[in-house]
Order: structure tokens, then sequence, then C-alpha cells
């Protein structure tokens, strides 16, 4: 069984980020991204944080503005507009989920195409679609992609079983594994599925995107499968100081030595989604 190392995938990506910026800064361009919170969510502060962070480490020129949690729909899509409109600005995200009287589809909608790192505005998720590559991808299905790649698996004629259909991650993992970039056949498993552990059982790769801490267990994983669990889930650990620990939508202990490569939670996918969202702002300041 191989452990997919997320973070050790992710490094490569942000050496390879590194080597783009340099050159970017040859050219004079240096990247941009702004990030959006609006309120004080605490896991939506650390992922803004990170972000920042990664940016900082990378010379990625960033901008965060914090919003108060009664900012209205008016002051956050005035907000998006100035950054549409700032020169130094390449990448645009909003944290989600926003609070509850926002409309964020509204605020995606208002979003630059061409600054939409996060790749959810409807014209980036047609172009994903049409496979044209003018667009962005969608970071975490991207980063799963990435995975799979660099571990060696073959996606071509393979069987994969996708469960969940959110727009965020289900979907266009689909779209990408049925693609030329997957060439996959590809089943999508949702919350109506019939019988999912025999469809399960069916995938040469499963990708578990649910949200449901351990969902995927021991009996709806065919030998030698490969697993990506996309899932991060918070479960109560009173060994921890934080009295939290984070677990996938896979039950790992149990599903892990049926399998042919699996990824880890924390360590797999996590780290991949916030290094394509660094090469989506490098590709973004590239077509400057
Ligand atoms: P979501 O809630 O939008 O979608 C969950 C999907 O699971 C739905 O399409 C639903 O139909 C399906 N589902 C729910 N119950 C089911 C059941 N009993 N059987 C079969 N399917 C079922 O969630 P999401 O935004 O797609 O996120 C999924 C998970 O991935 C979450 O744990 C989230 O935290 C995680 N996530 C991780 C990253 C990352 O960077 N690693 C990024 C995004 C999301």
């Amino acid at each position: 069984m191989k452990r997919i190392d997320g973070k050790q995938v992710a490094e490569k990506v942000i050496a390879e980020c590194k080597e783009e910026i340099a050159a970017l800064k040859e050219r004079g361009v240096t990247p941009g991204l702004a990030v959006v919170l609006i309120g004080e969510d605490p896991a939506s502060k650390v992922y803004v944080g990170s972000k920042a962070k990664k940016c900082e480490e990378l010379g990625i020129y960033s901008k965060k503005i914090e919003m108060p949690i009664d900012a209205t729909q008016e002051e956050v899509m005035q907000v998006v507009e100035d950054l549409n409109n700032d020169p130094a600005i390449d990448g645009i995200l909003v944290q989600s989920p926003p609070p509850p009287h926002i409309d964020e589809d509204a605020i995606v909608r208002a979003i630059n195409p061409a600054k939409d790192v996060d790749g959810f505005h409807p014209l980036n998720v047609a172009k994903l679609a049409l496979e044209d590559p003018t667009g962005f991808l969608p970071c975490t299905p991207h980063g799963c992609m990435r995975l799979l790649e660099d571990a060696g698996i073959e996606t071509s004629g393979a069987e994969a079983v996708v469960i969940g259909r959110s727009m965020i991650v289900g979907k266009p993992m689909a779209l990408l594994l049925m693609g030329k970039a997957g060439n996959a056949t590809v089943t999508v498993a949702h919350s109506r599925t019939k019988d999912l552990a025999a469809v399960c059982r069916r995938a040469d790769i499963v990708i578990a995107a649910i949200g449901k801490p351990e969902f995927v267990t021991a009996d709806m994983v065919k030998d030698g499968a490969v697993v990506i669990d996309v899932g991060i889930n918070r479960v109560k650990d009173a060994s921890k100081k934080s009295g939290y620990k984070l677990v996938g939508d896979v039950a790992y202990d149990e599903v892990a030595p049926k399998c042919s490569a699996i990824t880890p939670v924390p360590g797999g996918v996590g780290p991949m989604t916030i290094a394509m969202l660094m090469k989506n702002t490098v590709i973004a300041a590239g077509r400057r």
C-alpha cells in the first residue's frame, strides 16, 4: 500500500510556482492575490491566514480584506468591483462560506472571470466542461488529479467512482476524470445513490467528497483500489489540546490495508488545494 504524500507533492507544485514567479518578476510582473473574508468564522480565518502565508513565502503580493459580519451585499460587491479594477491583483477569492445574508452566487458571478482563481465563475465552469484551457481549474479537484499523476496512477480506462456532486469538488472532479486529462470511466454517486457500497466496489479509483467523517468503510472498496480522500472533518478528541482532530471521509485504518494507494487526512488533498491556488494565481499573472 502506497501512502500518497500530499505535502510532498504540494511542495513540488510550490517549487514550480517559485520558478514561474521568478520568470514573471523578470518581466516586471509580481502576481497578486486578494482574499476577502466576511465575518469571524474561525476555520475561515485559519484558511485565509494560511493562504496569505503561502503568498508571502512565494513572493506573491497578497491583499487581505476583512469585512465585518454585518457587511451588506452592496459593500461586498463594491470590494469585488474595486479588486476587479486593481491592476496589482491577478486573483480574487471570497472565502466561503459567507454569512447567510450574503448571496454567494452573485458575488462569484461579479468576480472578473480572468481573476477567478477558484474556478467557480460560470464562465470557468463552462470552460472546464468544454476542456478549454483558457479558464481556471478548481483547486481541490485539480490537486487530486495532480496527486494521481504524481503517484503514477493510470486513470486512462480506469473505473472511477466520485462520491459527492458538489460544484466545488464532486462535479469538477468527475469532469476532469472523464475528460482528456483523465480518460476514466466515471460514475458520480451522491445522497440518492442506491446501494452505494456496490457502486464503490466497482471502482479502481474512489474519490470521496461527502463531508461525513469516516463514511467510506472497508466493505465499500475493492482490493487494490486507489482511494483519494477529500474530506476534512473535525471530530471531538479529548486527547488533543484543541479538543478535536481532523479525519477524512474514509475510515483510513480499515480501508488502507485493502488499497494499492491512499491519501491520508491530514497531509493528503488538503495541502494540494492551496498549492493549486498559488498555481492559478501565477497562471493569471502570466496572462496579464
Ligand atoms: P458538500 O456538502 O457540498 O457535498 C457533499 C456531497 O456528498 C453531496 O453532493 C451529497 O450528495 C453527497 N452525499 C452526502 N451524503 C451522502 C451519502 N450518504 N451517500 C452518498 N453521497 C452523499 O461538500 P463538499 O464541499 O463537496 O466537500 C466534501 C468534503 O470535502 C468535506 O469534508 C469538505 O470539508 C472537504 N473539502 C476538502 C477540501 C480540501 O482542500 N481538501 C476542499 C473542499 C472540500
